[in-house]
Order: C-alpha cells, then sequence, then structure tokens
C-alpha cells in the first residue's frame, strides 16, 4: 500500500504564552511512501518526524493538507480504521500479561465479523511471534526478557492485526549499541519478508541511511530532501543536509572562487567551470582526499589513526573551518612515511559548494 502525504501541515499553538504565535511542527510535506518500501523520517530532535508520523497513523489531525492509503483519503479516519502497526521507543509491553497475551490483545479488542477465533488468533500470534523470533519465549513475562526482546514483542503485537502500513517510532533507542545494531537488521529482515510499507522515525543518520529503501530529511518542520539514501549522501540538496549525513562528517574549508577555479588558502585544488568569482564554503567527505607527493591542498599533518582496514589522517589547513579535519583511506601499510605534512588531491565528486549566506548547493558546470 503506498502512501501520498498531500502538502501535510501542523501547527501548534506556542506553549510559551509570552513568544505567542504557532509552531509549525510540519510545514507543507508532499511525498508518496512507495508500496512496500521502508522509509526513514531523519532529522534532528524537534524536526517534526514524531509529528509526520502521528498525522499518517491518526493520532494527530493534521492542521492542512491530507492523508492517502492507496487511493482512499484517510485523514479524516481514526487510528483503528486505518490498519497501522504502531510501535514506539517505549515498548509499553503490558508487564502482568505473557509474550503471548500481549501479542494477542489488540487482536481481542477486535469487534465483531473483524474479530477472529481464539485458534486463528493464536495461530496469527504464533507466526508474528516467529518472524520476530521469539517464539520460544511466549510464556515469558516482559519482566523475563532483554531489551532488544520485549522490542521484538511490541514488534509482533504491531504485526499480529496484518497492519497495511507499520510505523515505527526511534524503535531503537532504548536498546545498547550491539542490540541497536542487531535489531535494525531484524527489522530489515521482517519488513522484507511481510512487504508491510514501513515508515521508521530516527535521528540516528546511520541507522536510517543503512536498512531505508528511501530517506527523508527534515529540519524544523521542512522537507530538506528525499531520496535513496545513497543518494541523498552523494548529492546532497543543501549545506544542512550534507552536514547531517556521514560518519565521520563531511569536512568544512572557507574556500573561494576565482577564474574557475576553487582556491582553499593559497592552494589552488580544483576547475569549477560555470561558478562565478567569491566566497563558498566547501565541504569535502573524509573519503574525498587521495595522498600525493605533488597533490595541490597542502596540510599539517598532526597525527595518523590506524584502524584495521582504514588510515584517518588527521590534518590541519588554513582554510579549515576547525582546528582538525579527517581524511580517510584504505590502509596499505605505507601510512608510516607522511611525516607532519601531507598533500591531497581531492576527487571532485566528493567536493561539495554551497553558497556560504544560504546554504544553498552550488554545483559547477559538468565538464
Ligand atoms: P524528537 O526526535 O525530539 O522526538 P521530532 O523530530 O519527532 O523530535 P516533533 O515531536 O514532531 O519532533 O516536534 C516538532 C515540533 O513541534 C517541536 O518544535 C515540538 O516542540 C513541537 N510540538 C510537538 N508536539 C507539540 C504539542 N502537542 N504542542 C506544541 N508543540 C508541539
Amino acid at each position: 500500500m503506498n502512501v501520498t502525504l498531500q502538502h501535510l501541515t501542523k501547527r501548534f499553538p506556542n506553549r510559551n504564552k509570552k513568544q505567542g504565535g504557532e509552531v509549525v511542527a510540519v510545514d507543507d510535506f508532499t511525498y508518496e511512501i512507495p508500496d512496500g518500501k521502508l522509509v526513514g523520517l531523519l532529522g534532528p530532535s524537534g524536526c517534526g518526524k514524531s509529528t509526520t508520523l502521528y498525522m499518517i497513523c491518526g493520532l494527530q489531525a493534521p492542521t492542512a493538507g491530507k492523508i492517502f492509503f492507496g487511493d482512499k483519503d484517510v485523514t479524516d479516519l481514526p487510528t483503528e480504521n486505518r490498519g497501522v502497526g504502531l510501535v514506539f521507543q517505549n515498548y509499553a509491553l503490558y508487564p502482568h500479561m505473557t509474550v503471548l497475551q500481549n501479542i494477542l490483545f489488540p487482536l481481542e479488542n477486535l469487534k465483531g465479523k473483524d474479530r477472529p477465533g481464539k485458534a486463528e488468533m493464536v495461530r496469527r500470534a504464533t507466526e508474528a511471534a516467529r518472524l520476530v523470533q521469539i517464539e520460544g519465549l511466549l510464556d515469558r513475562k516482559p519482566s523475563e526478557m532483554s531489551g532488544g526482546q520485549q522490542q521484538r514483542v511490541a514488534i509482533a503485537r504491531a504485526l499480529v492485526k496484518m497492519p497495511s502500513v507499520l510505523l515505527l517510532d526511534e524503535p531503537l533507542s532504548n536498546l545498547d549499541a550491539r542490540l541497536r545494531l542487531q535489531t535494525r537488521e531484524e527489522i530489515r529482515r521482517i519488513q522484507r519478508e511481510t512487504g508491510i510499507t514501513t515508515v521508521f522515525v530516527t535521528h540516528d543518520q546511520e541507522e536510517a541511511m543503512s536498512i531505508s529503501d528511501e530517506i527523508v530529511v527534515m529540519k524544523e518542520g521542512v522537507v530538506q530532501q528525499t531520496g535513496k539514501p545513497q543518494a541523498v549522501y552523494d548529492d546532497p540538496a543543501n549545506l544542512f543536509v550534507a552536514k547531517f549525513l556521514g560518519t565521520p562528517p563531511i569536512n568544512l574549508f572557507d574556500g573561494r572562487v576565482e577564474g574557475e577555479w576553487l582556491y582553499l588558502g593559497t592552494d589552488k585544488v580544483l576547475p569549477v567551470p560555470g561558478l562565478s568569482d567569491g566566497s563558498v564554503t566547501v565541504g569535502i567527505r573524509p573519503e574525498g582526499f587521495v595522498p600525493e607527493e605533488n597533490g595541490p591542498l597542502c596540510c599539517g599533518l598532526n597525527r595518523l589513526e590506524v584502524m584495521g582496514r582504514d588510515v584517518s589522517f588527521l590534518c590541519t589547513h588554513a582554510g579549515c573551518q576547525t582546528d582538525t579535519f579527517r581524511a580517510i583511506r584504505q590502509s596499505d601499510g605505507t601510512e608510516g612515511t607522511h611525516g607532519n605534512a601531507v598533500r591531497f588531491r581531492l576527487k571532485s565528486a566528493k567536493v561539495l559548494l554551497f553558497d556560504p549566506e544560504t546554504g544553498a548547493r552550488l554545483r559547477p558546470r559538468e565538464a
């Protein structure tokens, strides 16, 4: 089932009475969540991710705009009639019930012809438990399980009603680092196996990038960019998106364009055909630096971090906006030979230029 958001907007009265006015939590959001895909809604705290999710599931009514599930306008439909499965950060399991009873709960609450017989309920609950691989724990109470197992129960409980859309709000936040990794893979597997259209809210860009078919990057209620994770990483629309995606983050420099060449300090580093003279903000991905004896970017080298497969060069440069920046490349055993300076050639696809005032992307003409 594809989910279409049309000019979706949510305004709240400002809680700070002195400031007055309204908070625009989500501003004119138009987007189609493709059928059967997993979409990551991503952005810093307060950017409107949860509000968007709550509007999709019907827990909050939009101030303006519409929501369609397939061709059906569900904007005014109550949550229980939308066929959505919800999983929140705190799993909210019933502590006095067993795992099986927790998973059965949504089915037992169904009324009339929608309510399956007892045997069918148990079959579906067992099937959901199998999907999330907790079928051996059905007799336990939530307190007798790990955080990761409890979150699986919450996912099984959301799946048992066979929702057409699955909505996950920061489902991994309460798990430790190792479990987060494992559980996110699980969510991906379950989503693939069931083919349920899924929206996954997170502030963790790595998490979103790793499991999403598409990501939506939001800032202050406004969608900044949508697309396949790699495409958004490679070709960010603005400085905010470039900074938000990537670990380690993009390195920022103050640069200038002169005669269609990019300068960082006095280093003439790349041709930038079609760009007019002036200041630019330059973002260079850590993997965009190639150490080369006569490379045009001349940097101080503070130290090297050899981390198994990769080596990081922690460098300084007068044009850099931070004290040091990080260049990463595959380790090849020649790392020790650099002394306290290093020169780099830059991979042009990894060098991104932005308007220093607005953060808008500036694109040189393609060669
Ligand atoms: P987080 O990651 O911290 O949960 P978020 O991206 O999910 O953040 P939302 O919870 O959607 O952000 O909030 C978006 C904006 O709307 C914030 O500025 C928030 O303070 C505001 N907001 C959310 N709910 C309400 C409400 N009920 N009344 C007033 N303002 C609200």
